[in-house]
């Protein structure tokens, strides 16, 4: 076994895998998993409906802000949309404002909204463990959603929802200018591309986004659900720490 071989495995260890199948590896490691991923996969589960709540700031406000520390505290009291009456609070981004990577989701869910912070609950968890197996800590990425406020029910969010809340997003990766962006599920992708791509197609390809690369992948929620489905994540990031020129 050599020793990048070894250096590998480790990695995909710590990223959560216990179960490894090594016949027929050519490069390195294949965890074992059915033939097929199911299409399309999404984190959310669906709900009902709230009350509307049209309300400033207007996206002038939000693409004028002058800094992100400025863009946070305007989003704070945000009522662009009808989730500003379901949420605790606004779950702005957390992280290095001055990043390589940025890992774009989808939404809050209750331990985010709870704790103001996105990618805390257990999906955070093993996004936490992700970035640990690319040799990165939370602290030197930026985690952020596409969606500030906690849907109801953690339901899908609404088309209008994403256009209201698109601004923020759009100006996040305007200030942070990552090298390299990862997108967690179809609707950090597809909000902030606005395209309506197949997850399961896209996948593991390379888009761009003004000038930054994005790299698709599933949600941290979906490997939850699909443990099978962390190999394809892990040859995702594998793609990610090249770009990055991160070493094994
Ligand atoms: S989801 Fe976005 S647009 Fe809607 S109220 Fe929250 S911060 Fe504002």
């Amino acid at each position: 076994m050599t020793d990048d071989l070894r250096r590998e495995l480790a990695l995909l260890r710590e990223f959560g895998f216990t179960h490894l199948d090594l016949s027929g590896a050519t490069s390195g490691a294949r965890a074992t998993s059915p033939a097929s991923v199911p299409s399309d996969p999404n984190p959310a589960a669906d709900a009902g409906e709230v009350a509307r709540a049209p309300l400033g700031p207007d996206t002038a406000a939000i693409l004028e802000a002058p800094s992100l520390d400025e863009l946070a505290v305007i989003a704070a009291p945000c009522m662009r949309c009808r989730l500003a009456k379901s949420r605790t609070q606004v779950v702005f981004g957390a992280g290095n404002p001055n990043a390589d990577l940025m890992f774009i989701g989808e939404a809050p869910g209750r331990d985010e909204d709870l704790q103001g912070e996105p990618f805390v609950g257990r999906a955070g968890q093993l996004l936490t463990d992700i970035i640990r197996a690319m040799k990165l800590t939370r602290q030197q990425v930026y985690i952020a959603n596409v969606i500030k406020c906690r849907p109801p029910e953690n339901r899908n969010p609404e088309p209008d929802e994403l256009d209201a809340c698109r601004p923020y997003i759009r100006q996040q990766v305007e200030m942070i200018r990552p090298k390299v962006i990862v997108t967690l599920g179809k609707f950090g992708l597809n909000s902030l591309l606005e395209q309506a791509y197949p997850i399961s197609s896209v996948r593991g390809s390379w888009l761009e986004y003004r000038g930054v690369k994005v790299m698709p992948t599933y949600h941290p929620a979906y490997l939850l659900r699909t443990p099978s489905a962390k190999k394809d994540v892990w040859n995702d990031m594998k793609k990610v720490m090249a770009e990055l020129e991160i070493q094994f």
